[in-house]
């Protein structure tokens, strides 16, 4: 029997909408919401469902059609959304308002869109009986916006892994449309950068504010601070970055496609940027993706005007390009800190590189060139994470895509919205990825 893609779109915005009315903002979460909300629905498919309680509140859904030998594929999503400042909205962040045409709310894009596409797609997948040569797994998880937290996937993999055992998975990251010189492209996303978050601390001796001595631990931080922010970490390309930079380079002329593989040379890098067709934000993420990165964004040092500390602390936002680990990034940084300054960490997670010669990878290149004849698919890293980070330490071997089709209207820019004030989706991009998502599954997953 056919789709009726008409009645698919009602059926996906009202879901979209139904997930936008709970206010799953994390902290604190509340996600079990929108586990109950899916479970609800997953059920009246007659499709049983496994809802889960990491903590109090922390909700996660999962649900499986079985089908054949072949490694499992997941459709992920995370529940959770960021803060928002509800005075700076034009409606409601938690109205789900359909209006001309689009869904407004607080995670419209960052992605219970995604979640409502592919909870579509595994709805579709039952009712058209098709028969599957793998299980497909559906999974709306707590948990992904607070970085470090460990309420969603990362504890179902450690809790209930049987629940989550997929090689394969698709969820949020990528997907998104761009041009270059007139050439159509969609990302998908194969790696993110790793998070390598730390302390210095400089110690030094005591003292009044009156009689300065040269042991002043303020001084030193500030020496190792300004000598490391001030660094030009070194280059570390990556398949992922060679693949998309090449996968532009093609499709352009001589003197573009030269500026766009010369970013890889450590030499020309910086002219080479700065002559690419791409907007500031572009440039300075790619600039970001070459290399390991540290912001210091706090400081800690002292309590009265007049009294030297012993004590001065800088937090640092470290992120690790692929192929680094901890230790090739303390070792990289360590000059510039000099011997004396300790450094301390808080958080790591590794970075992250899927294989683009994956079967999924393929069928995703595939089915988005039917979808969009003109248009080609290119690996794309990013400089934040998505549940991968919760994913691949834990099972290194996992295939996570991130691929959510959206095609942006031109002056629309609709994707910057994103973690923003006014968050809002058109129906018509949620149907363009229902549809894609569909037949990327049918095609990866269906016996043949
Ligand atoms: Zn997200």
């Amino acid at each position: 029997m056919g789709i009726d893609w008409h009645d698919v779109e009602k059926e996906v915005t009202g879901y979209l909408q139904d997930l936008l009315r709970f206010n799953t903002t994390n902290p604190p979460g509340n996600e079990i919401l929108c586990a109950e909300y899916l479970d609800g629905v997953l059920t009246r498919e007659g499709i049983e469902a496994q809802m889960t309680e990491s903590e109090p509140g922390r909700g996660n859904v999962t649900a499986r059609l079985s089908g054949g030998n072949e490694p499992a594929l997941m459709l992920l999503g995370h529940t959770d959304v960021v803060a928002v400042e509800p005075d700076k909205w034009s409606r409601d962040p938690f109205g789900g308002d359909l209006v001309d045409g689009y869904l407004w709310g607080r995670g419209a894009l960052d992605m219970k869109n995604m979640v409502a596409a592919e909870l579509m797609v595994f709805l579709l997948l039952k009712r058209q009986g098709i028969a599957l040569n793998r299980d497909v797994i559906y999974a709306a998880t707590a948990d992904e916006e607070a970085g470090k937290g460990n309420h969603g996937v990362g504890w179902l993999i450690d809790n209930h892994p049987e629940q989550v055992d997929a090689l394969y998975v698709l969820t949020e990251g990528g997907g998104t449309d761009f041009d270059v010189n007139g050439k159509h492209f969609y990302t998908c996303q194969t790696g993110q950068k790793g998070i390598f978050r730390f302390r210095l601390q400089a110690k030094g001796s005591p003292g009044h504010g009156s009689r300065p001595h040269d042991d002043n631990a303020v001084v030193k931080l500030s020496k190792a601070i300004g000598t490391l922010g001030a660094a030009k970490l070194p280059m570390h390309s990556c398949q992922t970055l060679k693949a998309f930079l090449n996968g532009v380079a093609d499709t352009q002329d001589h003197e573009t496609a030269q500026a766009l593989r010369d970013v890889l040379d450590e030499d020309k890098s910086e002219a080479a940027l700065k002559a690419l067709p791409f907007d500031e934000e572009t440039v300075s993420s790619l600039r970001a993706l070459l290399r390991n990165t540290v912001s210091p964004t706090l400081l800690q040092a002292g309590s009265k005007i007049n009294v030297i500390p012993a004590e001065a602390t800088a937090y640092i936002d470290g992120r690790l390009a692929p192929g680094q680990t901890d230790k090739s990034f303390e070792a990289e940084i360590r000059p510039y800190i000099g011997d004396e300054i300790e450094l301390i960490v808080d958080q790591y997670s590794p970075p992250l590189e899927a294989d683009t010669g994956s079967p999924l990878y393929q069928t995703v290149v595939e089915v988005m060139g039917e979808h969009d004849p003109n248009a080609l698919v290119v690996p794309s890293i990013m400089t934040g994470g998505t549940d991968a980070k919760h994913i691949c330490p834990r099972r290194p071997e996992t295939q996570v895509l991130g691929f959510m089709p959206h095609r942006q209207k031109e002056g629309e820019e609709e994707m910057n919205l994103i973690h923003g004030h006014d968050e809002r989706t058109s129906v018509e991009n949620l149907m363009f990825a229902t549809k894609i998502l569909y037949d990327v599954t049918c095609r990866f997953c269906e016996k043949t």
